[in-house]
């Protein structure tokens, strides 16, 4: 154990800040790691609704796919050179028809069109914010930055915290301080761009002459599709979050009184 002098050192007020060993923080290191481990494992029962309805709706396909084709036309971006892709690659969750997406940078959206086009609206969604611009290309720019902070935020929050908790504090400190929630914010520009695309290829399924009980399935599935999102932004936002307070309990120079 050594004091910390100069800086943050002994003063006048009776006390001073001590140092935590090394033995302390790596302690603190792995009960982070463990901590934020055990809270990923909860992403599961956010994404499992939608995994779920998504297998079960692969026998309703024909129910969807004409309105989709036809919703793909009206919608007019096929001319701007939007272009569907039948993936049908057992390999691939696209393949096995559990997953879609949207490529912006080759324009196509990829699905298995004999499984999984109760999913091509909300791509088509997706294709609208993208290649219509305004607020929804906005935040599908941000998709990538926003998880790469995230990201960045789960290995900031493992860093020692070398300074007292009463001293002044500076941008690092304060990134430091709010990684759970930066990690979480970094995420919600991909949130709402997903809710965003959800509505708008509901209302293009309602316009290209999908049932009514159809739309609210529609809904129900988008719903769920949502909850994988957002939950993910939760899951990564709270393990972050942990982390940050745990390294911060065993790596933070203790005050000690005299
Ligand atoms: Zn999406």
């Amino acid at each position: 154990m050594s004091k910390i002098s100069n800086n943050y050192g002994i003063n006048n007020n009776n006390y001073y800040y001590e140092q935590r060993s090394d033995l302390e923080k790596e302690l603190g290191w792995v009960l982070a790691t463990t901590a934020s481990g055990l809270i990923y494992k909860s992403l599961p029962s956010f994404s499992n609704p939608f995994l779920k309805q998504m297998s079960k709706e692969h026998a309703n396909n024909h129910l969807y796919k004409d309105v989709f084709i036809k919703a793909v036309e009206n919608s007019g971006l096929k001319e701007k050179g939007l272009k569907l892709i039948h993936e049908a690659n057992p390999q691939t969750d696209i393949g096995r028809g559990l997953n879609a997406c949207f490529v912006p940078a080759t324009k196509e959206i990829r699905l298995n069109a004999e499984k999984a086009t109760i999913s091509g609206f909300h791509e088509l969604g997706h294709a609208m914010n993208n290649m219509k611009g305004g607020w929804g290309k906005f935040l599908q720019k941000l998709r990538g930055p926003g998880y790469a902070i995230a990201g960045l935020m789960g290995s900031i929050a493992l860093l020692s915290r070398n300074k007292p908790k009463g001293e002044k504090r500076d941008l690092k400190d304060l990134i430091l301080d709010n990684s759970g929630k930066i990690a979480f914010a970094a995420m919600l520009p991909t949130v709402i761009e997903e809710s965003m695309a959800s509505y708008k290829g509901v209302k293009m399924a309602r316009e290209a002459g999908l049932a009514e009980p159809l739309v609210n399935n529609l809904k129900k599935f988008y719903k769920k599709a949502l909850l994988s999102y957002g939950g993910y932004a939760i899951v990564t936002g709270l393990a972050v979050y942990a982390t940050s307070k745990i390294m911060e309990k065993f790596t933070r120079p203790k005050k000690i009184e005299y």
